[in-house]
C-alpha cells in the first residue's frame, strides 16, 4: 500500500455516504488529502457541513437519506452537475438497530436495518452505474461490512443478516460490472473506536452491571492482536480499494478486525 502523501484520487470524484460521523470524515479527509473531489452525504446537513467544511475546498455537502430513491438519484446529481462523473463510491453508511434476542425481533426493526446496511448500497450503486460509471467504464465500489455479518452476533440478527448480505451483493456486482472495468469490494471492519462502538460499549457496561474496561477488554481478549482498529486503519484499506492500486481487486471481502476472523 502506498502512503497517503500520493495523490492517488487526483482527478476523481468520490461520494461518501455516512459521513458526518465516525469513519466518514475520516475517509473524506484522506481522501481529500490525496485529491479527490468529495460529495459526502448523511441525513443531517449540519453535520455533513461541518465535516465538508474541515476539509474545505471541491467538497459538497448534500442531505440524503441512502433509503429513499429521490434522495439518493439527488446525491449523485450533485456530483455530477459540479464535476460530470463519479469515480469511487464508498457505501459506508449504517445503523445499528435494536439490540433484541431473534425471539424479540421485530419486522420494523429487521427491515429498518437491511434497508440502510444493505439495500442502500444497492439503490447507490445502480445510482452511480447508471449516471457515470457504466458509460465512462470505470470505477470502484466500496462497501462496508462488519465481522457480524461473518458469524453472527448475540442480539444482532438484524445487523449481521443485513452485513453478510452486503458481502453477497458486493460479490454479485463485482461479476456484473467487471466487464465494464468497474471493481466491487468490501472492507469488513471487526471494532473500530468510533461513537457507534463506544456507545454500543456503555449500553453493555450498564446492563450487564460491569464498567466499560471490562466489556472492552472482554472485546479484546480474543482478538491475536489485542487492540480495537482505528478509523484510519479501517480507511487505509478502503482508499486502498477504492484506489486504482487494487486495478485488479474486485469482489473480495478485506477484513479490518486485528485477526477476529481468519477466512
Ligand atoms: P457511525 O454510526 O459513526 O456512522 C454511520 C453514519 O451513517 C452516521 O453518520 C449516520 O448518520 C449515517 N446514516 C445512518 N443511516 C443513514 C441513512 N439512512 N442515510 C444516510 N446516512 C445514514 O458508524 P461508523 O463507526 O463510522 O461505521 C462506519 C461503517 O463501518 C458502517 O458501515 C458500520 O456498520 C461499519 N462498522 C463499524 C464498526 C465499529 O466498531 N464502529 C464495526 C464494524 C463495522
Amino acid at each position: 500500500m502506498s502512503s497517503t502523501t500520493n495523490r492517488r484520487f487526483e482527478g476523481k470524484v468520490a461520494i461518501i455516504t455516512g459521513a458526518s460521523t465516525g469513519l466518514g470524515p475520516v475517509m473524506a479527509q484522506m481522501m481529500a488529502q490525496e485529491g479527490a473531489k468529495l460529495v459526502l452525504a448523511a441525513r443531517r446537513l449540519e453535520l455533513v457541513e461541518q465535516a465538508a467544511s474541515a476539509i474545505g475546498a471541491d467538497v459538497l455537502a448534500v442531505r440524503a437519506d441512502v433509503t429513499n430513491e429521490e434522495d439518493v438519484a439527488a446525491m449523485v446529481e450533485a456530483a455530477m452537475s459540479r464535476w460530470g462523473q463519479v469515480d469511487v463510491m464508498m457505501n459506508n453508511a449504517a445503523v445499528p438497530g435494536t439490540d433484541k434476542f431473534i425471539w424479540e425481533q421485530t419486522v420494523d426493526n429487521f427491515l429498518d436495518t437491511y434497508k440502510v446496511d444493505c439495500m442502500a448500497a444497492m439503490l447507490c450503486t445502480r445510482e452511480v452505474l447508471n449516471r457515470s460509471m457504466l458509460e465512462r467504464r470505470a470505477g470502484s465500489i466500496v462497501n462496508f461490512s462488519s465481522s457480524a455479518g461473518w458469524d453472527g452476533m448475540v442480539r444482532k440478527s438484524h445487523y449481521s443478516a443485513a452485513k453478510g448480505a452486503l458481502r453477497i451483493l458486493t460479490k454479485t456486482v463485482a461479476r456484473e460490472v467487471g466487464e465494464y472495468g468497474i471493481r466491487c469490494n468490501c472492507v469488513v471492519p471487526g471494532a473500530i473506536g468510533t461513537d457507534l462502538m463506544v456507545n454500543y460499549i456503555k449500553r453493555v457496561a450498564t446492563e450487564q452491571g460491569k464498567s466499560v474496561e471490562e466489556i472492552e477488554a472482554g472485546i479484546v481478549a480474543p482478538l491475536p492482536l489485542k487492540t480495537f482498529s482505528t478509523p484510519e486503519d479501517v480507511a487505509r484499506t478502503a482508499l486502498f480499494l477504492a484506489s486504482d492500486e487494487a486495478r485488479t481487486i474486485t469482489g473480495q471481502s478485506i477484513n479490518v478486525d486485528a485477526g477476529l476472523v481468519m477466512s
